[in-house]
C-alpha cells in the first residue's frame, strides 16, 4: 500500500462519530451542535479546496460505509478537531501512557470495544488476551495500516502478561503521536474487553514524527489475565 492510496477507515470514522455521540450524552452536550462545530473546525484547518470538498461531501454530508476507503489525513484532522471542540484549544492531543487519558486515547478505546462487538467480532470471540495479541491485533493492524506496515509489525511475548509491540511507521502518511495515542487506546480497550485486568500500556519510544530514518514505535503492555 502506498501512502496516498488511503485505507479501509470507513468503520473507524463511523466509530469516531459514535464516540462523539457517546461523549455528548455523558457530558450533557448537544450532539448536532457539537458535530457542526467539529465540521467547522475541520473546514477551517483543511489546507486545500480538494480536502474541503471531501469533508463536506463525503465525511459530513455523505454516506460512509464500514468498507469505505478514506484518505489517511482524515482521521488525524478529525481527532484534532474533536480535541479542540470537546476540550478547548490547547488541550493535549496525545498521551504516551494508558495511565493518562486524552481524547485520542478514549476514541481508540471506544472503537475497540464497539468493533469487538460488531465488524471484528470474529477476531475477539472466545479469545484470551494473549491469543488476541498473537493473531487478532496483527490482522486488524494490517487492515488499517496496509500490508507493508502489517508485515513489519513485531509482537513479542516476553512473559505471560508482558508484551512488547514495535510498529514501523516509516511509510505511513498518518503516522503521528495522535495516531499512536489511538493505538494505545485501541489496545487498552481490546484487552479490557477480553477480560484482562490491571492493563497498563506505555508508549516507551515514539519515532512517529521523526523527520528522517526509520519511524519505529515501541509499546510495552502488562496485564493480568
Ligand atoms: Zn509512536
Amino acid at each position: 500500500m502506498t501512502e496516498d492510496s488511503g485505507s479501509q477507515l470507513g468503520d473507524f470514522i463511523k466509530g469516531r462519530m459514535l464516540f462523539i455521540e457517546d461523549y455528548c450524552l455523558n457530558h450533557g452536550l448537544n450532539f448536532k451542535d457539537t458535530i457542526y462545530s467539529i465540521e467547522e473546525e475541520m473546514m477551517k484547518k483543511a489546507d486545500s479546496a480538494e480536502k474541503k470538498e471531501f469533508l463536506k461531501n463525503r465525511v459530513f454530508h455523505g454516506v460512509i460505509l464500514s468498507t469505505s476507503i478514506l484518505p489517511n489525513w482524515v482521521d488525524k484532522a478529525f481527532l484534532e478537531a474533536m480535541v479542540a471542540v470537546l476540550k478547548g484549544p490547547g488541550a493535549p492531543l496525545y498521551t504516551t501512557t494508558s495511565r493518562i487519558s486524552c481524547i485520542s486515547f478514549e476514541a481508540g478505546r471506544f472503537n475497540a470495544k464497539r468493533q469487538a462487538d460488531t465488524i471484528f467480532k470474529i477476531l475477539y470471540q472466545n479469545k484470551k488476551p494473549a491469543d488476541w495479541l498473537k493473531t487478532g491485533f496483527p490482522g486488524l493492524y494490517r487492515k488499517c495500516y496496509g500490508d507493508l506496515a502489517g508485515s513489519n509489525l513485531k509482537m513479542t511475548e516476553r512473559n505471560p502478561g508482558n508484551w512488547e509491540i514495535v510498529t514501523d511507521n516509516t511509510h505511513l502518511e498518518k503516522a503521528s503521536r495522535i495516531d499512536c495515542s489511538t493505538v494505545i487506546g485501541y489496545l487498552f480497550g481490546s484487552l479490557e474487553k477480553l477480560g484482562a485486568k490491571h492493563v497498563v500500556i506505555n508508549h516507551s519510544s515514539c519515532k512517529a514524527e521523526a523527520p528522517v530514518g526509520q519511524k519505529l514505535c515501541v509499546f510495552e503492555i502488562t496485564f493480568d489475565s
